[in-house]
């Protein structure tokens, strides 16, 4: 149960939220059945979530707000992870998910981490044979929207 997977990560994510003085959102329902690696998906979850809180920390004024949104819709779970934080911009976005890669120095340093977060997020929805897309604009926010299908295919069955 998918829910189960956000239940765990609101519990790791509240605290951080207000440490961060950011407002966060979590809307699902009861229910949210697929066939998935729980441990993976979790930290799927907690890597966009982790960085939707920082990221938005990081603007100076504004509404600063997460909204983790999930729900079934036709044979996939949808996951919507979007904030009102600083944004990505267009020359970086290509280069997102490659590993190592950081926005920029700046932020990066405020934050510590790697770099690694989002190569890891890529990596563990394709094993689940998912999709991951973003849409970001500077200093308005950023929404990515994963897309898991409820039933792997048999050949892809293997542990991620
Ligand atoms: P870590 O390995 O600790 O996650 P990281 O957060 O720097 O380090 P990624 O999670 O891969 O690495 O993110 C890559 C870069 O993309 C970040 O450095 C950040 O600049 C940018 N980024 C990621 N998510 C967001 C977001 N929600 N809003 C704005 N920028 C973001
Ligand atoms: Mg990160």
């Amino acid at each position: 149960n998918f829910t189960e997977v956000l239940e765990h990560v609101r519990n790791i994510i509240e605290p951080l939220a207000k440490d961060y003085q950011v407002e966060v959102e979590f809307v699902y329902p009861d229910e949210l059945y697929l066939v998935g690696d729980k441990d993976r998906l979790t930290q799927m979850t907690l890597n966009l979530v982790d960085n939707a809180i920082k990221y938005t920390s990081l603007k100076e004024k504004g509404k600063k707000k997460v909204t983790v949104e999930a729900w079934k819709e036709n044979n996939s779970i949808k996951l919507v992870v979007k904030d009102t934080g600083v944004g990505i911009p267009e020359k970086a976005q290509k280069k997102l998910f490659e590993r190592f890669y950081r926005v920029d120095k700046a932020r990066s340093r405020k934050m510590g981490g790697t770099g690694l977060g989002l190569s890891i997020v890529k990596t563990i929805v394709e094993k689940h044979n998912g999709v991951i897309e973003f849409t970001s604009k500077e200093g308005v926010g950023t929404k990515f929207v994963v897309t898991l299908p409820i039933n792997r295919e048999e050949d892809n069955n293997e542990t991620v």
